[in-house]
């Protein structure tokens, strides 16, 4: 018995262990575990839920309507479950995570509050030993990482931060016992989706809340109600349906999509049915045109029909027009809010242009731009995530040859199909880059993957395998189909976490893959139809 295996005996051993218990995470567990495996997942959070776990900040909720933002694996249990809005609030999505975790008996395989730390694949052994919570170590034969997409909060450090004497907050960190800002003045950084959401309900709680926009964002009103009985009976009875026809849509949601091109509409037919969509509410308003997100005179058609709308609700011109984004309407994932825009009628709230002169400091009593010093009690970061890659290189991941995962993806992630990786054999990911992930409903898309992996590992253990690892050739041709696809679509053309961009020093890569839900499952089928093309297996 070699030093190494006789070390590897004294540490738990597991068929699978798996990293994150969010959507992903959980499914993973009650799939393999459904197979006979012995599985272990990690879990850095105290409860399960992933995102509906951390982001807490008031207003949070899913911007995909909540009858589709939801498993379809047991149909059991889409029948059960009772959506009480159109978009859930966070509270109860994260109370259907918990309902999820007890009906599946779940939890007694997570390890809560236990941060896996390395993942170091052992060679002589095809095991991956991982370094997790207070020094633990446990092997398994395969490693999932199930670390989500937007899980790692981005914090800009910007000058002074750490001599700021009041409250902040990250809108992905936000504390369970919530936050009291009645009667205190507020700033908060950033206008993206998490923004977008809580701007309105803290404007609502403070003295004072001051803005800090870099870059304007394009968002739809969400026109949440709540869910109507009648309404909710029907999906349930027609779900099957529902679920199949969002299978065959590019971003996975069943909703209705315009083939038709805006540019070859007339005025009247583009003015109905941009106001059709701006009634219905919500992200399905870019599927108005077929041509929006690829022909630049068609998109500014769309984004000049919002730019309207924020003109009408703002009073104030100088504030509309600071408000009114001038880049690709759909690039950036479309925000969907509530009371968003006229938020800044209320006398309460001030916006602060950032995008010509960035934030010079944080100080004692608050934030400097534009030359002047705002007083705030609290700060809030609604700064985003170092997204897709950061809660992966956070983890420090070795392949063979002692190869690390940040040292691989130093030019931008290099995945094949963005669920496995050369050099890196037995380690899946779930929605990893090149997948079209955060592009689509999310669940649709982590059930895909999840049975995807699942499958894999069965076939591997039916044949007698114990070993699978992604081709370099065909991983390279996968990244470069994934940039080829992106060049053809406005959504890479600006500023957006897609690429990258919103972390200093990040590798400017297009991320997702745009290709949309359909053809990369087709895709993805194939591959395992053909015994894992592009996979080496031993
Ligand atoms: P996550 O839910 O992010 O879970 C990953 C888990 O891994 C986390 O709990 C984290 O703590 C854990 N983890 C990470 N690293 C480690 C480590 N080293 N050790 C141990 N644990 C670790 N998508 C939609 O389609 N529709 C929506 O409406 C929508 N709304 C969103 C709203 C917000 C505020 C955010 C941030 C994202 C939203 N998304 C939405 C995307 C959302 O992330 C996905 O829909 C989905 O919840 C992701 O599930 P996941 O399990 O892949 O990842
Ligand atoms: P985000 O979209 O990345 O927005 C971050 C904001 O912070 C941007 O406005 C950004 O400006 C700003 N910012 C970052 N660094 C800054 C700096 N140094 N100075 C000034 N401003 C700075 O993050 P998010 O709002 O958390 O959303 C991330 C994603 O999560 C969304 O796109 C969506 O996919 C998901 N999400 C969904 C919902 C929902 O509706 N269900 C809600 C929240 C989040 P720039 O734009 O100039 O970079």
């Amino acid at each position: 018995m070699s030093d190494q295996q006789s070390e590897l005996e004294q540490v738990a051993m597991f068929d699978a262990v798996i990293v994150g218990a969010g959507f992903a995470g959980m499914y993973m567990l009650h799939r393999l575990r459904g197979m006979g495996l012995s599985v272990r997942l990690f879990e850095a959070g105290g409860g399960v839920g992933g995102t509906w776990y951390w982001n807490r900040y008031p207003g949070a909720r899913c911007d995909v309507e909540s009858m589709q933002y939801s498993y379809q694996f047991s149909d059991e249990l889409q029948q059960e479950w009772v959506w009480s809005e159109r978009y859930a609030p966070q509270p109860e999505i994260l109370r259907y995570a918990n309902h999820v975790a007890a009906r599946f008996d779940l939890r007694r395989d997570i390890q809560f509050d236990t941060r896996v730390y390395s993942a170091i694949f052992d060679e002589a052994n095809d095991r991956w030993v991982l370094e997790v919570g207070d020094g633990e170590r446990v092997t398994a034969t395969y490693c999932v990482m199930a670390t989500g997409c937007l899980s790692s909060a981005n914090t800009p450090r910007f000058a002074g931060v750490d001599s700021f004497q009041g409250e902040t907050y990250h809108t992905g960190h936000w504390p369970h016992e919530g936050a009291d800002f009645s009667g205190k003045r507020v700033g908060i950084i950033g206008t993206g989706s998490s923004a977008i959401q809580s701007i309105p309900i803290i404007a609502r709680q403070t003295a004072h809340l001051y803005v800090f926009q870099r870059t304007p964002n394009y968002t739809i009103p969400a026109h949440n109600v709540p869910l109507d009985p009648a309404y909710q009976a029907a999906v349930k009875a027609d779900y099957a349906g529902i679920r199949a026809r969002a299978k065959q849509t590019l971003p996975g949601l069943d909703f209705k999509f315009n083939t038709e091109s805006a540019l070859a509409s007339s005025e009247e037919e583009r003015q109905r049915e941009f106001e059709a969509r701006w009634a219905y509410g919500g992200i399905p308003f870019m599927g108005a045109f077929g041509d929006l997100l690829y022909d630049q005179a068609a998109n500014d058609l769309a984004a000049e029909f919002v730019r309207g709308k924020i003109r009408e609700i703002v009073h104030d011109p100088e504030v509309a027009e600071m408000l009114s984004p001038r880049n690709v309407i759909g690039c950036k994932r479309l925000c969907v809010d509530t009371g968003y825009w006229a938020t800044y009628n209320r006398p309460n709230v001030t916006l602060i242009d950032v995008s010509d002169k960035p934030i010079e400091a944080i100080t004692p009593a608050g934030i400097r731009a534009r030359g002047r010093e705002y007083a705030v009690d609290a700060i809030v970061f609604a700064t985003g995530f170092d997204a897709m890659t950061g809660a992966l290189v956070r983890i420090d991941i070795r392949g063979t040859g002692g190869q690390t995962l940040k040292e691989k993806w130093r030019e931008g992630p290099k995945t094949y199909l963005g669920l496995g990786i050369a050099g890196f054999p037995n380690l899946f990911t779930i929605t990893g880059p090149g997948s079209p992930s955060v592009l689509t409903n999310m669940l649709p898309s982590i059930e895909q993957h999840v049975e995807w992996v699942a499958d894999c590992i069965g076939y591997l253990r039916e044949s007698g395998l114990s070993r699978i690892e992604a081709r370099a050739e065909a991983e390279e041709s996968w990244v470069a189909h994934v940039r080829e696809v992106a060049g053809g679509s406005l959504r890479s053309t600006c500023s957006s976490w897609y690429i990258g961009a919103n972390v200093p020093g990040k590798p400017r890569i297009f991320m997702p893959y745009i290709g949309g839900f359909p053809a990369y499952v087709q895709k993805c089928n194939a591959v395992a139809a053909k015994g894992y093309e592009g996979f080496a297996l031993a």
